[in-house]
């Protein structure tokens, strides 16, 4: 299978989240002030937006590799680190964005439409923030979420408004040169040596970009030569021109029914190509036996109701007209099309569901699954004991011991936090993971257990009561 620069395969990486910083406000005659580590800035998202000043993937296919910067590291004196910028990345109207399973994400259509490809990292929290009545001077931050990295593909299935189809050598390769004021760069198309042209035509007020169909041959649509992978260009076009060879030399050819093959071939495609309107080009009138060949055919064509053209790529005669009669199916075409110009629409990667998490259990490792707690194991500095703390609270609070628990899970069980091959394993330690609160009563959960007797809730809520700060220490000191 032919791989097309139209289809490119992108590596976007969001921005990494900053660090938050974890400081400690000085001053004279109060050494120990309140915790002053600011923010985390978030990282830069890589966004898709439409610029229909862009005609083709080219430039991915050069540098498939994207990158947002970085948010900045929070840093003492409660400063917030800067947020990294997003990047965006024009793309060609009409163009589809798949994952790398081939599902689309996205089918991108109208100026200005954005796809959020990738989403920064959210920048972690500094120990400013993390302060509470029962933390209050925490000896930690959070760190910055990595940015999300995934490889995406694109793919354009507009690539022109007019697309020529006609047999080889009829000469669209040669009008298209001789049509348009720019080419957009495509001559370097790698994998083929049939390369489609595109050309952008200006005539009046009206620009439009113009295709060939290289490789449209008899049998094409069931998979002779290249032209189906060529049709795709052209699927989303608004006109079709036949361009016929009046000077072939070729003893079973003659234009009209060169017409009628492609018509079938364009038929049996199908995907609304058939309906197109279409026009003719009589092309070659430049050789005198062309001339007369256009001459005896035309009134055929135009009976069978085909505006007519006539035209040398060679002389350019005629193509001032066939130019001026294109863009006006062209303009006519966008006239008519639904087109609110000022609705900006942005697309967003799936929300993933944020309640929730599991717990599965395998070859006695527990695997927990969610949103939540993988990023804030993410989040985490594990050389910091405080922080690993924070976490176990967190997770403690979300209801992650309690799972564990009825999953079965016991004291010294492997707890795999994560997806298979990126997860953060712990032995477990159910009551070291509730957290501080559960201090002084190591190795024993009493939220697990059944109905308590009143005085030892007494305790547990005397426990629970103790002062922040006493148990903050406490904390350290174990
Ligand atoms: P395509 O396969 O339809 O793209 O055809 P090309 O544009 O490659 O042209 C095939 C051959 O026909 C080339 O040798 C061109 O120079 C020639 N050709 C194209 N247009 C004209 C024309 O208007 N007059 C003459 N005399 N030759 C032409
Ligand atoms: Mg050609």
């Amino acid at each position: 299978m032919t791989t097309f620069v139209d289809r490119v395969e992108l590596h976007v990486a969001a921005g990494n989240g900053g660090h938050g910083c974890a400081s400690v406000h000085r001053e004279k005659f109060k050494p120990l002030g309140g915790p002053d580590g600011g923010n985390g800035g978030r990282g830069g998202d890589v966004t898709l937006v439409v610029d229909q000043a862009v005609t083709t993937l080219l430039d991915y296919h050069h540098s498939p590799h994207r990158k947002a910067t970085n948010g900045k590291p929070g840093e003492g004196g409660n400063r917030s680190g800067k947020d990294g910028t997003d990047l965006v990345l024009p793309v060609p109207d009409g163009t589809v964005v798949l994952d790398g399973n081939g599902e689309v994400l996205a089918d991108l259509v109208g100026q200005g439409t954005t796809f959020v490809a990738g989403q920064g990292g959210r920048g972690g929290l500094g120990n400013a923030a993390l302060a509470s009545a029962r933390r209050k001077a925490p000896g930690f931050a959070l760190l910055g979420e990595p940015g999300k990295a995934r490889d995406i593909v694109l793919e354009l299935k507009t690539v022109a408004d007019v697309a020529l189809v006609g047999y080889p050598s009829a000469g669209k390769s040669s009008l298209i040169s001789v049509l348009s004021a720019a080419k957009p760069k495509i001559a370097d198309y790698p994998f083929t040596t049939l390369v489609p042209n595109l050309g952008v035509v200006t005539a009046g007020s009206t620009v439009y970009t113009i295709a060939d169909v290289p490789g449209l041959i008899p049998g094409a649509s069931e998979g002779r030569g290249l032209g189906l992978e060529f049709l795709r260009h052209v699927e989303r076009c608004e006109v079709l021109v036949h361009v016929l060879d009046t000077a072939t030399l070729e003893a079973d050819r003659d234009p009209a029914t060169d017409l009628d093959i492609i018509e079938a071939e364009l038929r049996a495609y199908g995907a609304g190509l058939e309906n197109r309107p279409r026009i003719v080009v009589l092309n070659k009138v430049d050789i005198p036996d062309g001339q007369d060949l256009a001459d005896i055919i035309r009134p055929d064509l135009e009976a069978r109701g085909y505006q007519v053209f006539e035209a040398s790529a060679v002389s350019r005669h005629g193509l001032k007209e066939l130019s001026f009669a294109l863009a006006e199916i062209v303009a006519q075409a966008r006239a008519a099309k639904p087109v609110d110009e000022t609705t900006r629409i942005v697309i967003r990667p799936k929300a993933v569901d944020d309640a929730g998490f599991t717990v599965t259990e395998e070859d006695g490792v527990y695997r927990v699954r969610g949103e939540k707690p993988e990023r804030w194991v993410r989040q985490t500095e594990f050389s910091n004991d405080e922080a690993v703390g924070y976490l176990a609270d967190r997770l403690n609070r979300l209801g992650v011991e309690a799972a564990l628990a009825k999953a079965g899970a016991r004291a010294g069980d492997e707890v795999a936090i994560g997806e298979e091959d990126n997860a953060v394993v712990f032995d477990w330690e159910p009551s070291l993971a509730a957290g501080a609160e559960m201090l002084g009563r190591r190795g024993e959960d009493h939220r697990f257990d059944a109905p308590r007797p009143a005085a030892q809730r007494r305790r547990e809520r005397d426990v629970e009561r103790v002062d922040p700060q006493k148990e903050y220490d406490a904390f350290k000191a174990f």
